[in-house]
């Protein structure tokens, strides 16, 4: 048997399943990573991790807003005839987003599905459970490694909060990184888009909406305008101006108190994507000229407007690794000796990835088997996770 074919049947799939699903029923919503987190523990812990090699840092601290916990980080050192390679880094986020709300995981078929009308979580869930099947299969049958890093992140729905926030040197200066984040287990994500979020504070003048509605100047309307002439110009939703793409989103507005009172207040909030950092920059100020422009166009009777404060702020640059670095050669390889096609993409959403390549380790972001994120079609393909721990565990051991 070779060595490649050993490794890959090292993975118990049994145990890797039972990580899944225990992941999957406990809820975790970004800054509330807590209860992830101390099973992620316990399961590394029982795994054969020492008690010294784990450790959360401080990022909660320095994201603020009530952040429960860190990002989780685990340091193993290195065996055998790989152990004075360089270190690697394997990562994965613990959050997920709000439509997981209390998730009940149900095995259907060949897939894992959601009970309820809930989204499953499976977006990050399998990267846990995948890391700490890679753990376990790398301690349990003592495979040589380079000294390894798993970093299992904070807040990453909400904007890379705990990939921004680590510090280089808790992850021990790894060259190179594979970040699981993603669906199929051939396509290698090696770049992504950039984002902005934005939001709008639209200050009106509230008056009586029966009695006196033209002493007031209303924040909604205010709001409306600003939003409908981003979309005549055509920078709302997905955009493609000149050759130029991108895609814009309001996300909330919030505001108002009663029908019968001219709003003086609404707050709107919103974000821009592009693959151009340029063009990112034109679709976010395309809605800061529109917020202004709108305030100039509502007035009172007494000729008074109102104002609006626009704020944005860069999410994420977007990124793109080279196809011969170390990390995407890696990749390529271990998803040939596992039988797969290799296929290298460029994702339309933010990645740790973006923070960790962009903070000098370049990072590969492989998928272990969830699809539909962020919808309540959301399921996790089994074959296609159990097929990413093999991957995993491969690079981490070759
Ligand atoms: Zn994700």
């Amino acid at each position: 048997m070779s060595t490649t074919k050993f490794k890959i049947q090292m993975i118990e799939k049994s145990r890797a399943l039972d990580h899944l699903l225990a992941l999957l029923k406990i809820e975790g919503l970004s800054g509330q990573e807590g209860k992830v987190a101390a099973e992620a523990r316990k399961r590394l812990g029982a795994a054969g991790c020492k008690a010294a090699w784990i450790k959360h840092d401080n990022a909660h601290k320095r994201i603020g807003q009530d952040y429960e916990v860190g990002n989780l980080i685990v340091k193993i050192p290195g065996k055998g005839s790989l152990r004075t390679q360089p270190r690697r880094l394997f990562s994965g986020h613990m959050d997920t987003v709000p439509l997981c709300r209390g998730a009940i995981p149900e095995v259907s078929g060949d897939r894992i599905i959601a009970k309820g009308a809930t989204a499953l979580g499976g977006d990050n869930k399998t990267a846990v459970a995948a890391l700490i099947t890679v753990v376990e299969s790398i301690l349990i049958n003592n495979l040589p490694r380079p000294p390894l890093t798993f970093l299992f992140t904070v807040g990453e729905e909400v904007g890379l909060h705990g990939s921004r926030n680590v510090d280089l040197k808790d992850l021990g200066h790894p060259t190179f990184g594979i970040n699981v984040d993603s669906s199929h287990p051939d396509y290698a994500i090696i770049g992504a888009i950039g984002g902005d979020h934005w939001e709008a504070n639209i200050h009106g003048r509230s008056a009586h909406a029966g009695v006196h509605p033209d002493q007031g100047i209303s924040a909604t309307l205010i709001a409306s305008l600003a939003i409908s002439d981003v979309a005549k110009q055509g920078y709302f939703g997905k955009i493609m101006i000149d050759g130029h793409h991108g895609t814009s989103n309001v996300g909330t507005i919030t505001g108002g108190e009663a029908t019968n009172q001219v709003t003086d207040h609404v707050r709107v909030t919103g974000e821009c994507r592009s693959h151009s950092r340029s063009f990112l920059r034109t679709i976010t100020s395309v809605y800061r000229r529109a917020f202004n422009n709108a305030v100039k166009q509502v007035r009172n009777n007494r000729g008074e407007r109102g104002s609006v404060e626009f704020l944005a702020k860069r999410g994420y640059d977007p990124f793109k690794i080279s196809e011969r670095s170390e990390p995407v050669r890696r990749a390529k390889s271990a998803i040939k000796a596992l039988g797969g096609d290799p296929h290298l993409v460029i994702a339309d959403g933010g990645l740790d990835a973006n923070n960790l390549s962009a903070r000098g380790v370049p990072t590969v972001t492989l998928g272990a088997g969830q699809y539909n994120p962020h919808t309540i079609d959301e399921y996790v393909n089994i074959e296609e996770y159990l097929t990413g721990c093999r991957l995993l565990t491969l690079l981490a051991t070759s």
